[in-house]
């Protein structure tokens, strides 16, 4: 999507410059990003508006070339799109070439940029709750933890190369399909100098001590289910963290099982707002108003 003859002037209403980003998924209406995002956008004075931008498939590429217009800074992109957008942008960054997904897109120097901010984001909320370390170039060190990692789907991509680049001592991928958990192991070992194994059926999981069991399922956000029984967690030492991606519900069958035995555990609100924050800054430039979002998300 080259538009090299444009030149990235904002457009004018009035004396007011107005910038828009948004975005583009189906369904976006139940989305919580314009929330925080907008309140974001203007606490730091930025005149744009964040917009959901429902986009079915067959309207994905005229909804990528709109990213072009001048006074667009980019999007987000959600399920379903996520992957079905690379072959539209110009750029990829090395980390979302790699997982295979884009959540953001950037209008930069008149090419569309793709990124994906789940991985750190995802790193950044287990360190927001005490987990692993944060290294003076704003990355987050694991090491020592066993990561792991429930479903093999887009978010769990994101994850397994966010928790391979966090240095995590060994990583486990269980997914209902197995092909699939074997194939992103395979893809996450060529990156990482630790274990990455792969499993269908939780049961065979050998608990191990500073482990962070991640779902990156979607079972539990429609349903009240959990991907893992009661008794297998009741296996794992008492310090295992349990992250659950979804963040509504805000307990899930999971969590709440988690809890109730006495393991830590948190929902999936801190990584929406930190991989906002990263897109947040992409868009803009600026470094996000953590607070300020954190506060429009009501953690
Ligand atoms: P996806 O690509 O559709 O993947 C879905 C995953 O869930 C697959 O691994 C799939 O297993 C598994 N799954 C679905 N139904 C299942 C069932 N009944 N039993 C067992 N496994 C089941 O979705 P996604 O984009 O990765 O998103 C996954 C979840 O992460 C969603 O709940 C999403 O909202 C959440 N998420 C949260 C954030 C955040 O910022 N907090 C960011 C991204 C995603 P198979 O491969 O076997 O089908």
């Amino acid at each position: 999507m080259n538009t090299r003859s444009q030149t990235r002037v904002p457009a004018r209403i009035g004396n007011r410059v107005s910038l828009r980003v948004g975005l583009i998924g189906d369904p976006v209406a139940h989305s919580f990003s314009p929330r925080f995002q907008q309140a974001a956008l203007d606490q730091l004075g930025i005149p744009a508006r964040y917009e959901l931008w429902h986009t079915p498939a067959d309207q994905l590429l005229e909804r990528v070339r709109s990213l072009c217009e001048e006074h667009c800074l980019g999007a987000n992109v959600t399920i379903p799109h996520k992957e079905a957008v690379l072959p539209f942008l110009d750029k990829l960054d090395p980390l979302a070439e790699r997982i295979g997904a884009v959540n953001t897109i950037v209008h930069r120097d008149d090419y569309l940029h793709g990124y994906n901010t789940d991985a750190l984001g995802l790193l950044r909320a287990l360190h927001e709750q005490g987990l692993g370390e944060l290294l003076p170039d704003d990355s987050v060190s694991l090491e020592g933890y066993t990561a792991v990692l429930l479903g093999a789907g887009g978010a769990a991509r994101a994850a397994a190369f966010g928790l391979a680049s966090a240095g995590v001592e060994q990583m486990i991928i269980i997914n209902r399909h197995l092909e699939r958990a074997q194939l992103l192991a395979t893809e996450v070992q060529q990156f990482s100098e630790q274990p990455v194994f792969s499993l269908s059926d939780p049961s065979f999981l050998i608990p191990h001590p500073r482990s962070i069991i991640i779902n990156a399922t979607s079972l539990g956000m429609h349903e009240d289910a959990s991907p893992l029984p009661t008794e297998l967690l009741e296996r794992f030492d008492p310090d295992t963290f349990v992250y659950d991606m979804i963040y509504n519900p805000s307990q899930t069958r999971l969590l709440c099982q988690a809890l109730a035995i006495g393991l830590q555990g948190a929902n999936g609100l801190s990584m929406l707002l930190h991989q906002g924050a990263l897109s947040f800054t992409y868009w803009t430039g600026r470094p996000a108003p953590l607070d300020v979002m954190r506060s429009a998300l009501v953690l």
